[in-house]
């Protein structure tokens, strides 16, 4: 199996760099409204017929800049999830294979504060996190912080805040820029676009090059099946309502300006066009990838 895999938008290539893929159990809790039979892409259930879902991150160039968007669940990190907990996978091999070993990555761009999206910004290294990173910038949306450091976390929720966010402040590292509702340029060709619902300061993160466009969805969507029935929220999402007219506004767009839509957590086939069908949309997979 290949890990590495990508697309290019008009002078930008997105790399995928596979961390985990999760057993139908993981699907089941993520999506408890979601009937497996419905699921139209054999691709997108497991091999005994549920919901298939994994991790990766997102590596692209732009303007000279190695960028990386979300960095998955991470090595060695005690977690209250089991498919989470002590992983050991080959990440930053895949990722240096891509061409973006953790020296040279200059940002990294993380769509909101849950543990399977933060967990490689640090790495275990003689017993202290470290960032795994080093010369980078680690940007996430004010809100988003901002909301965690008022929330009553569950210890397990605190100790993954300690492991993979604290770190970072502590070497002033984490940047937490006020995204407007209209987005935020990275660069001329990469934009933040607030997405909330999921959590309060979900982020998308948006590609243009050369007329082409693509949209890193974070956690907007969990699976393929929410493009046809984009009324299924995640058990994870945060704000229910929100989080389902985000969904739609983004599927809209994704449709009408023929957007690529990379899935943070869709299995392979993992990008590819919204399209509208009848009352709803349909997901038209790109390549293998
Ligand atoms: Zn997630």
């Amino acid at each position: 199996m290949r890990h590495v895999n990508q697309w290019a938008i008009g002078n930008v290539t997105v790399h995928k760099i596979d961390e985990t893929q999760f057993s139908s159990r993981i699907g089941a809790w993520l999506l408890p409204d979601v009937d497996p039979d419905d699921i139209s892409d054999s691709r997108h259930r497991t091999p005994g017929g549920g919901i298939a879902s994994g991790t990766h991150s997102f590596a692209l160039v732009s303007e000279g800049l190695k960028i990386l968007v979300d960095t998955g669940i991470g090595n060695d990190k005690p977690r209250a999830n089991p498919a989470w907990d002590h992983l050991d996978t080959p990440y930053l091999d895949r990722l240096t294979e891509a061409g973006f070993s953790p020296g040279t990555v200059d940002l990294v761009l993380l769509t909101h504060l849950h543990a399977d999206h933060v967990g490689w910004n640090t790495v275990l290294r003689s017993g202290r996190w470290e960032a795994t990173f080093p010369q980078a910038e680690y940007v996430m949306n004010r809100a988003e912080r901002d909301y965690w450091k008022n929330a009553a976390l569950e210890p397990s929720r605190a100790a993954m805040i300690g492991d993979s966010i604290e770190p970072l402040e502590a070497l002033g590292l984490l940047s937490l820029p006020d995204v407007p509702p209209d987005g935020l340029d990275i660069t001329p060709e990469v934009r933040l676009i607030p997405t909330p619902g999921h959590t309060p300061g979900h982020l998308s993160v948006l590609i243009q090059s050369e007329g082409f466009q693509a949209l890193i969805s974070g956690d907007a969507l969990h699976h393929s099946i929410q493009v046809e029935r984009p009324e299924i929220n995640a058990s994870v999402d945060i704000d229910g309502s929100q989080a389902r007219s985000t969904r739609l506004d983004l599927l809209r767009w994704a449709a009408k300006d023929h957007l690529l839509l990379l899935g943070s957590h869709f299995p392979s086939p993992t990008g590819g066009y919204v399209e509208t069908e009848g009352s709803t949309f349909r997901f038209r997979p790109v390549g293998n990838g």
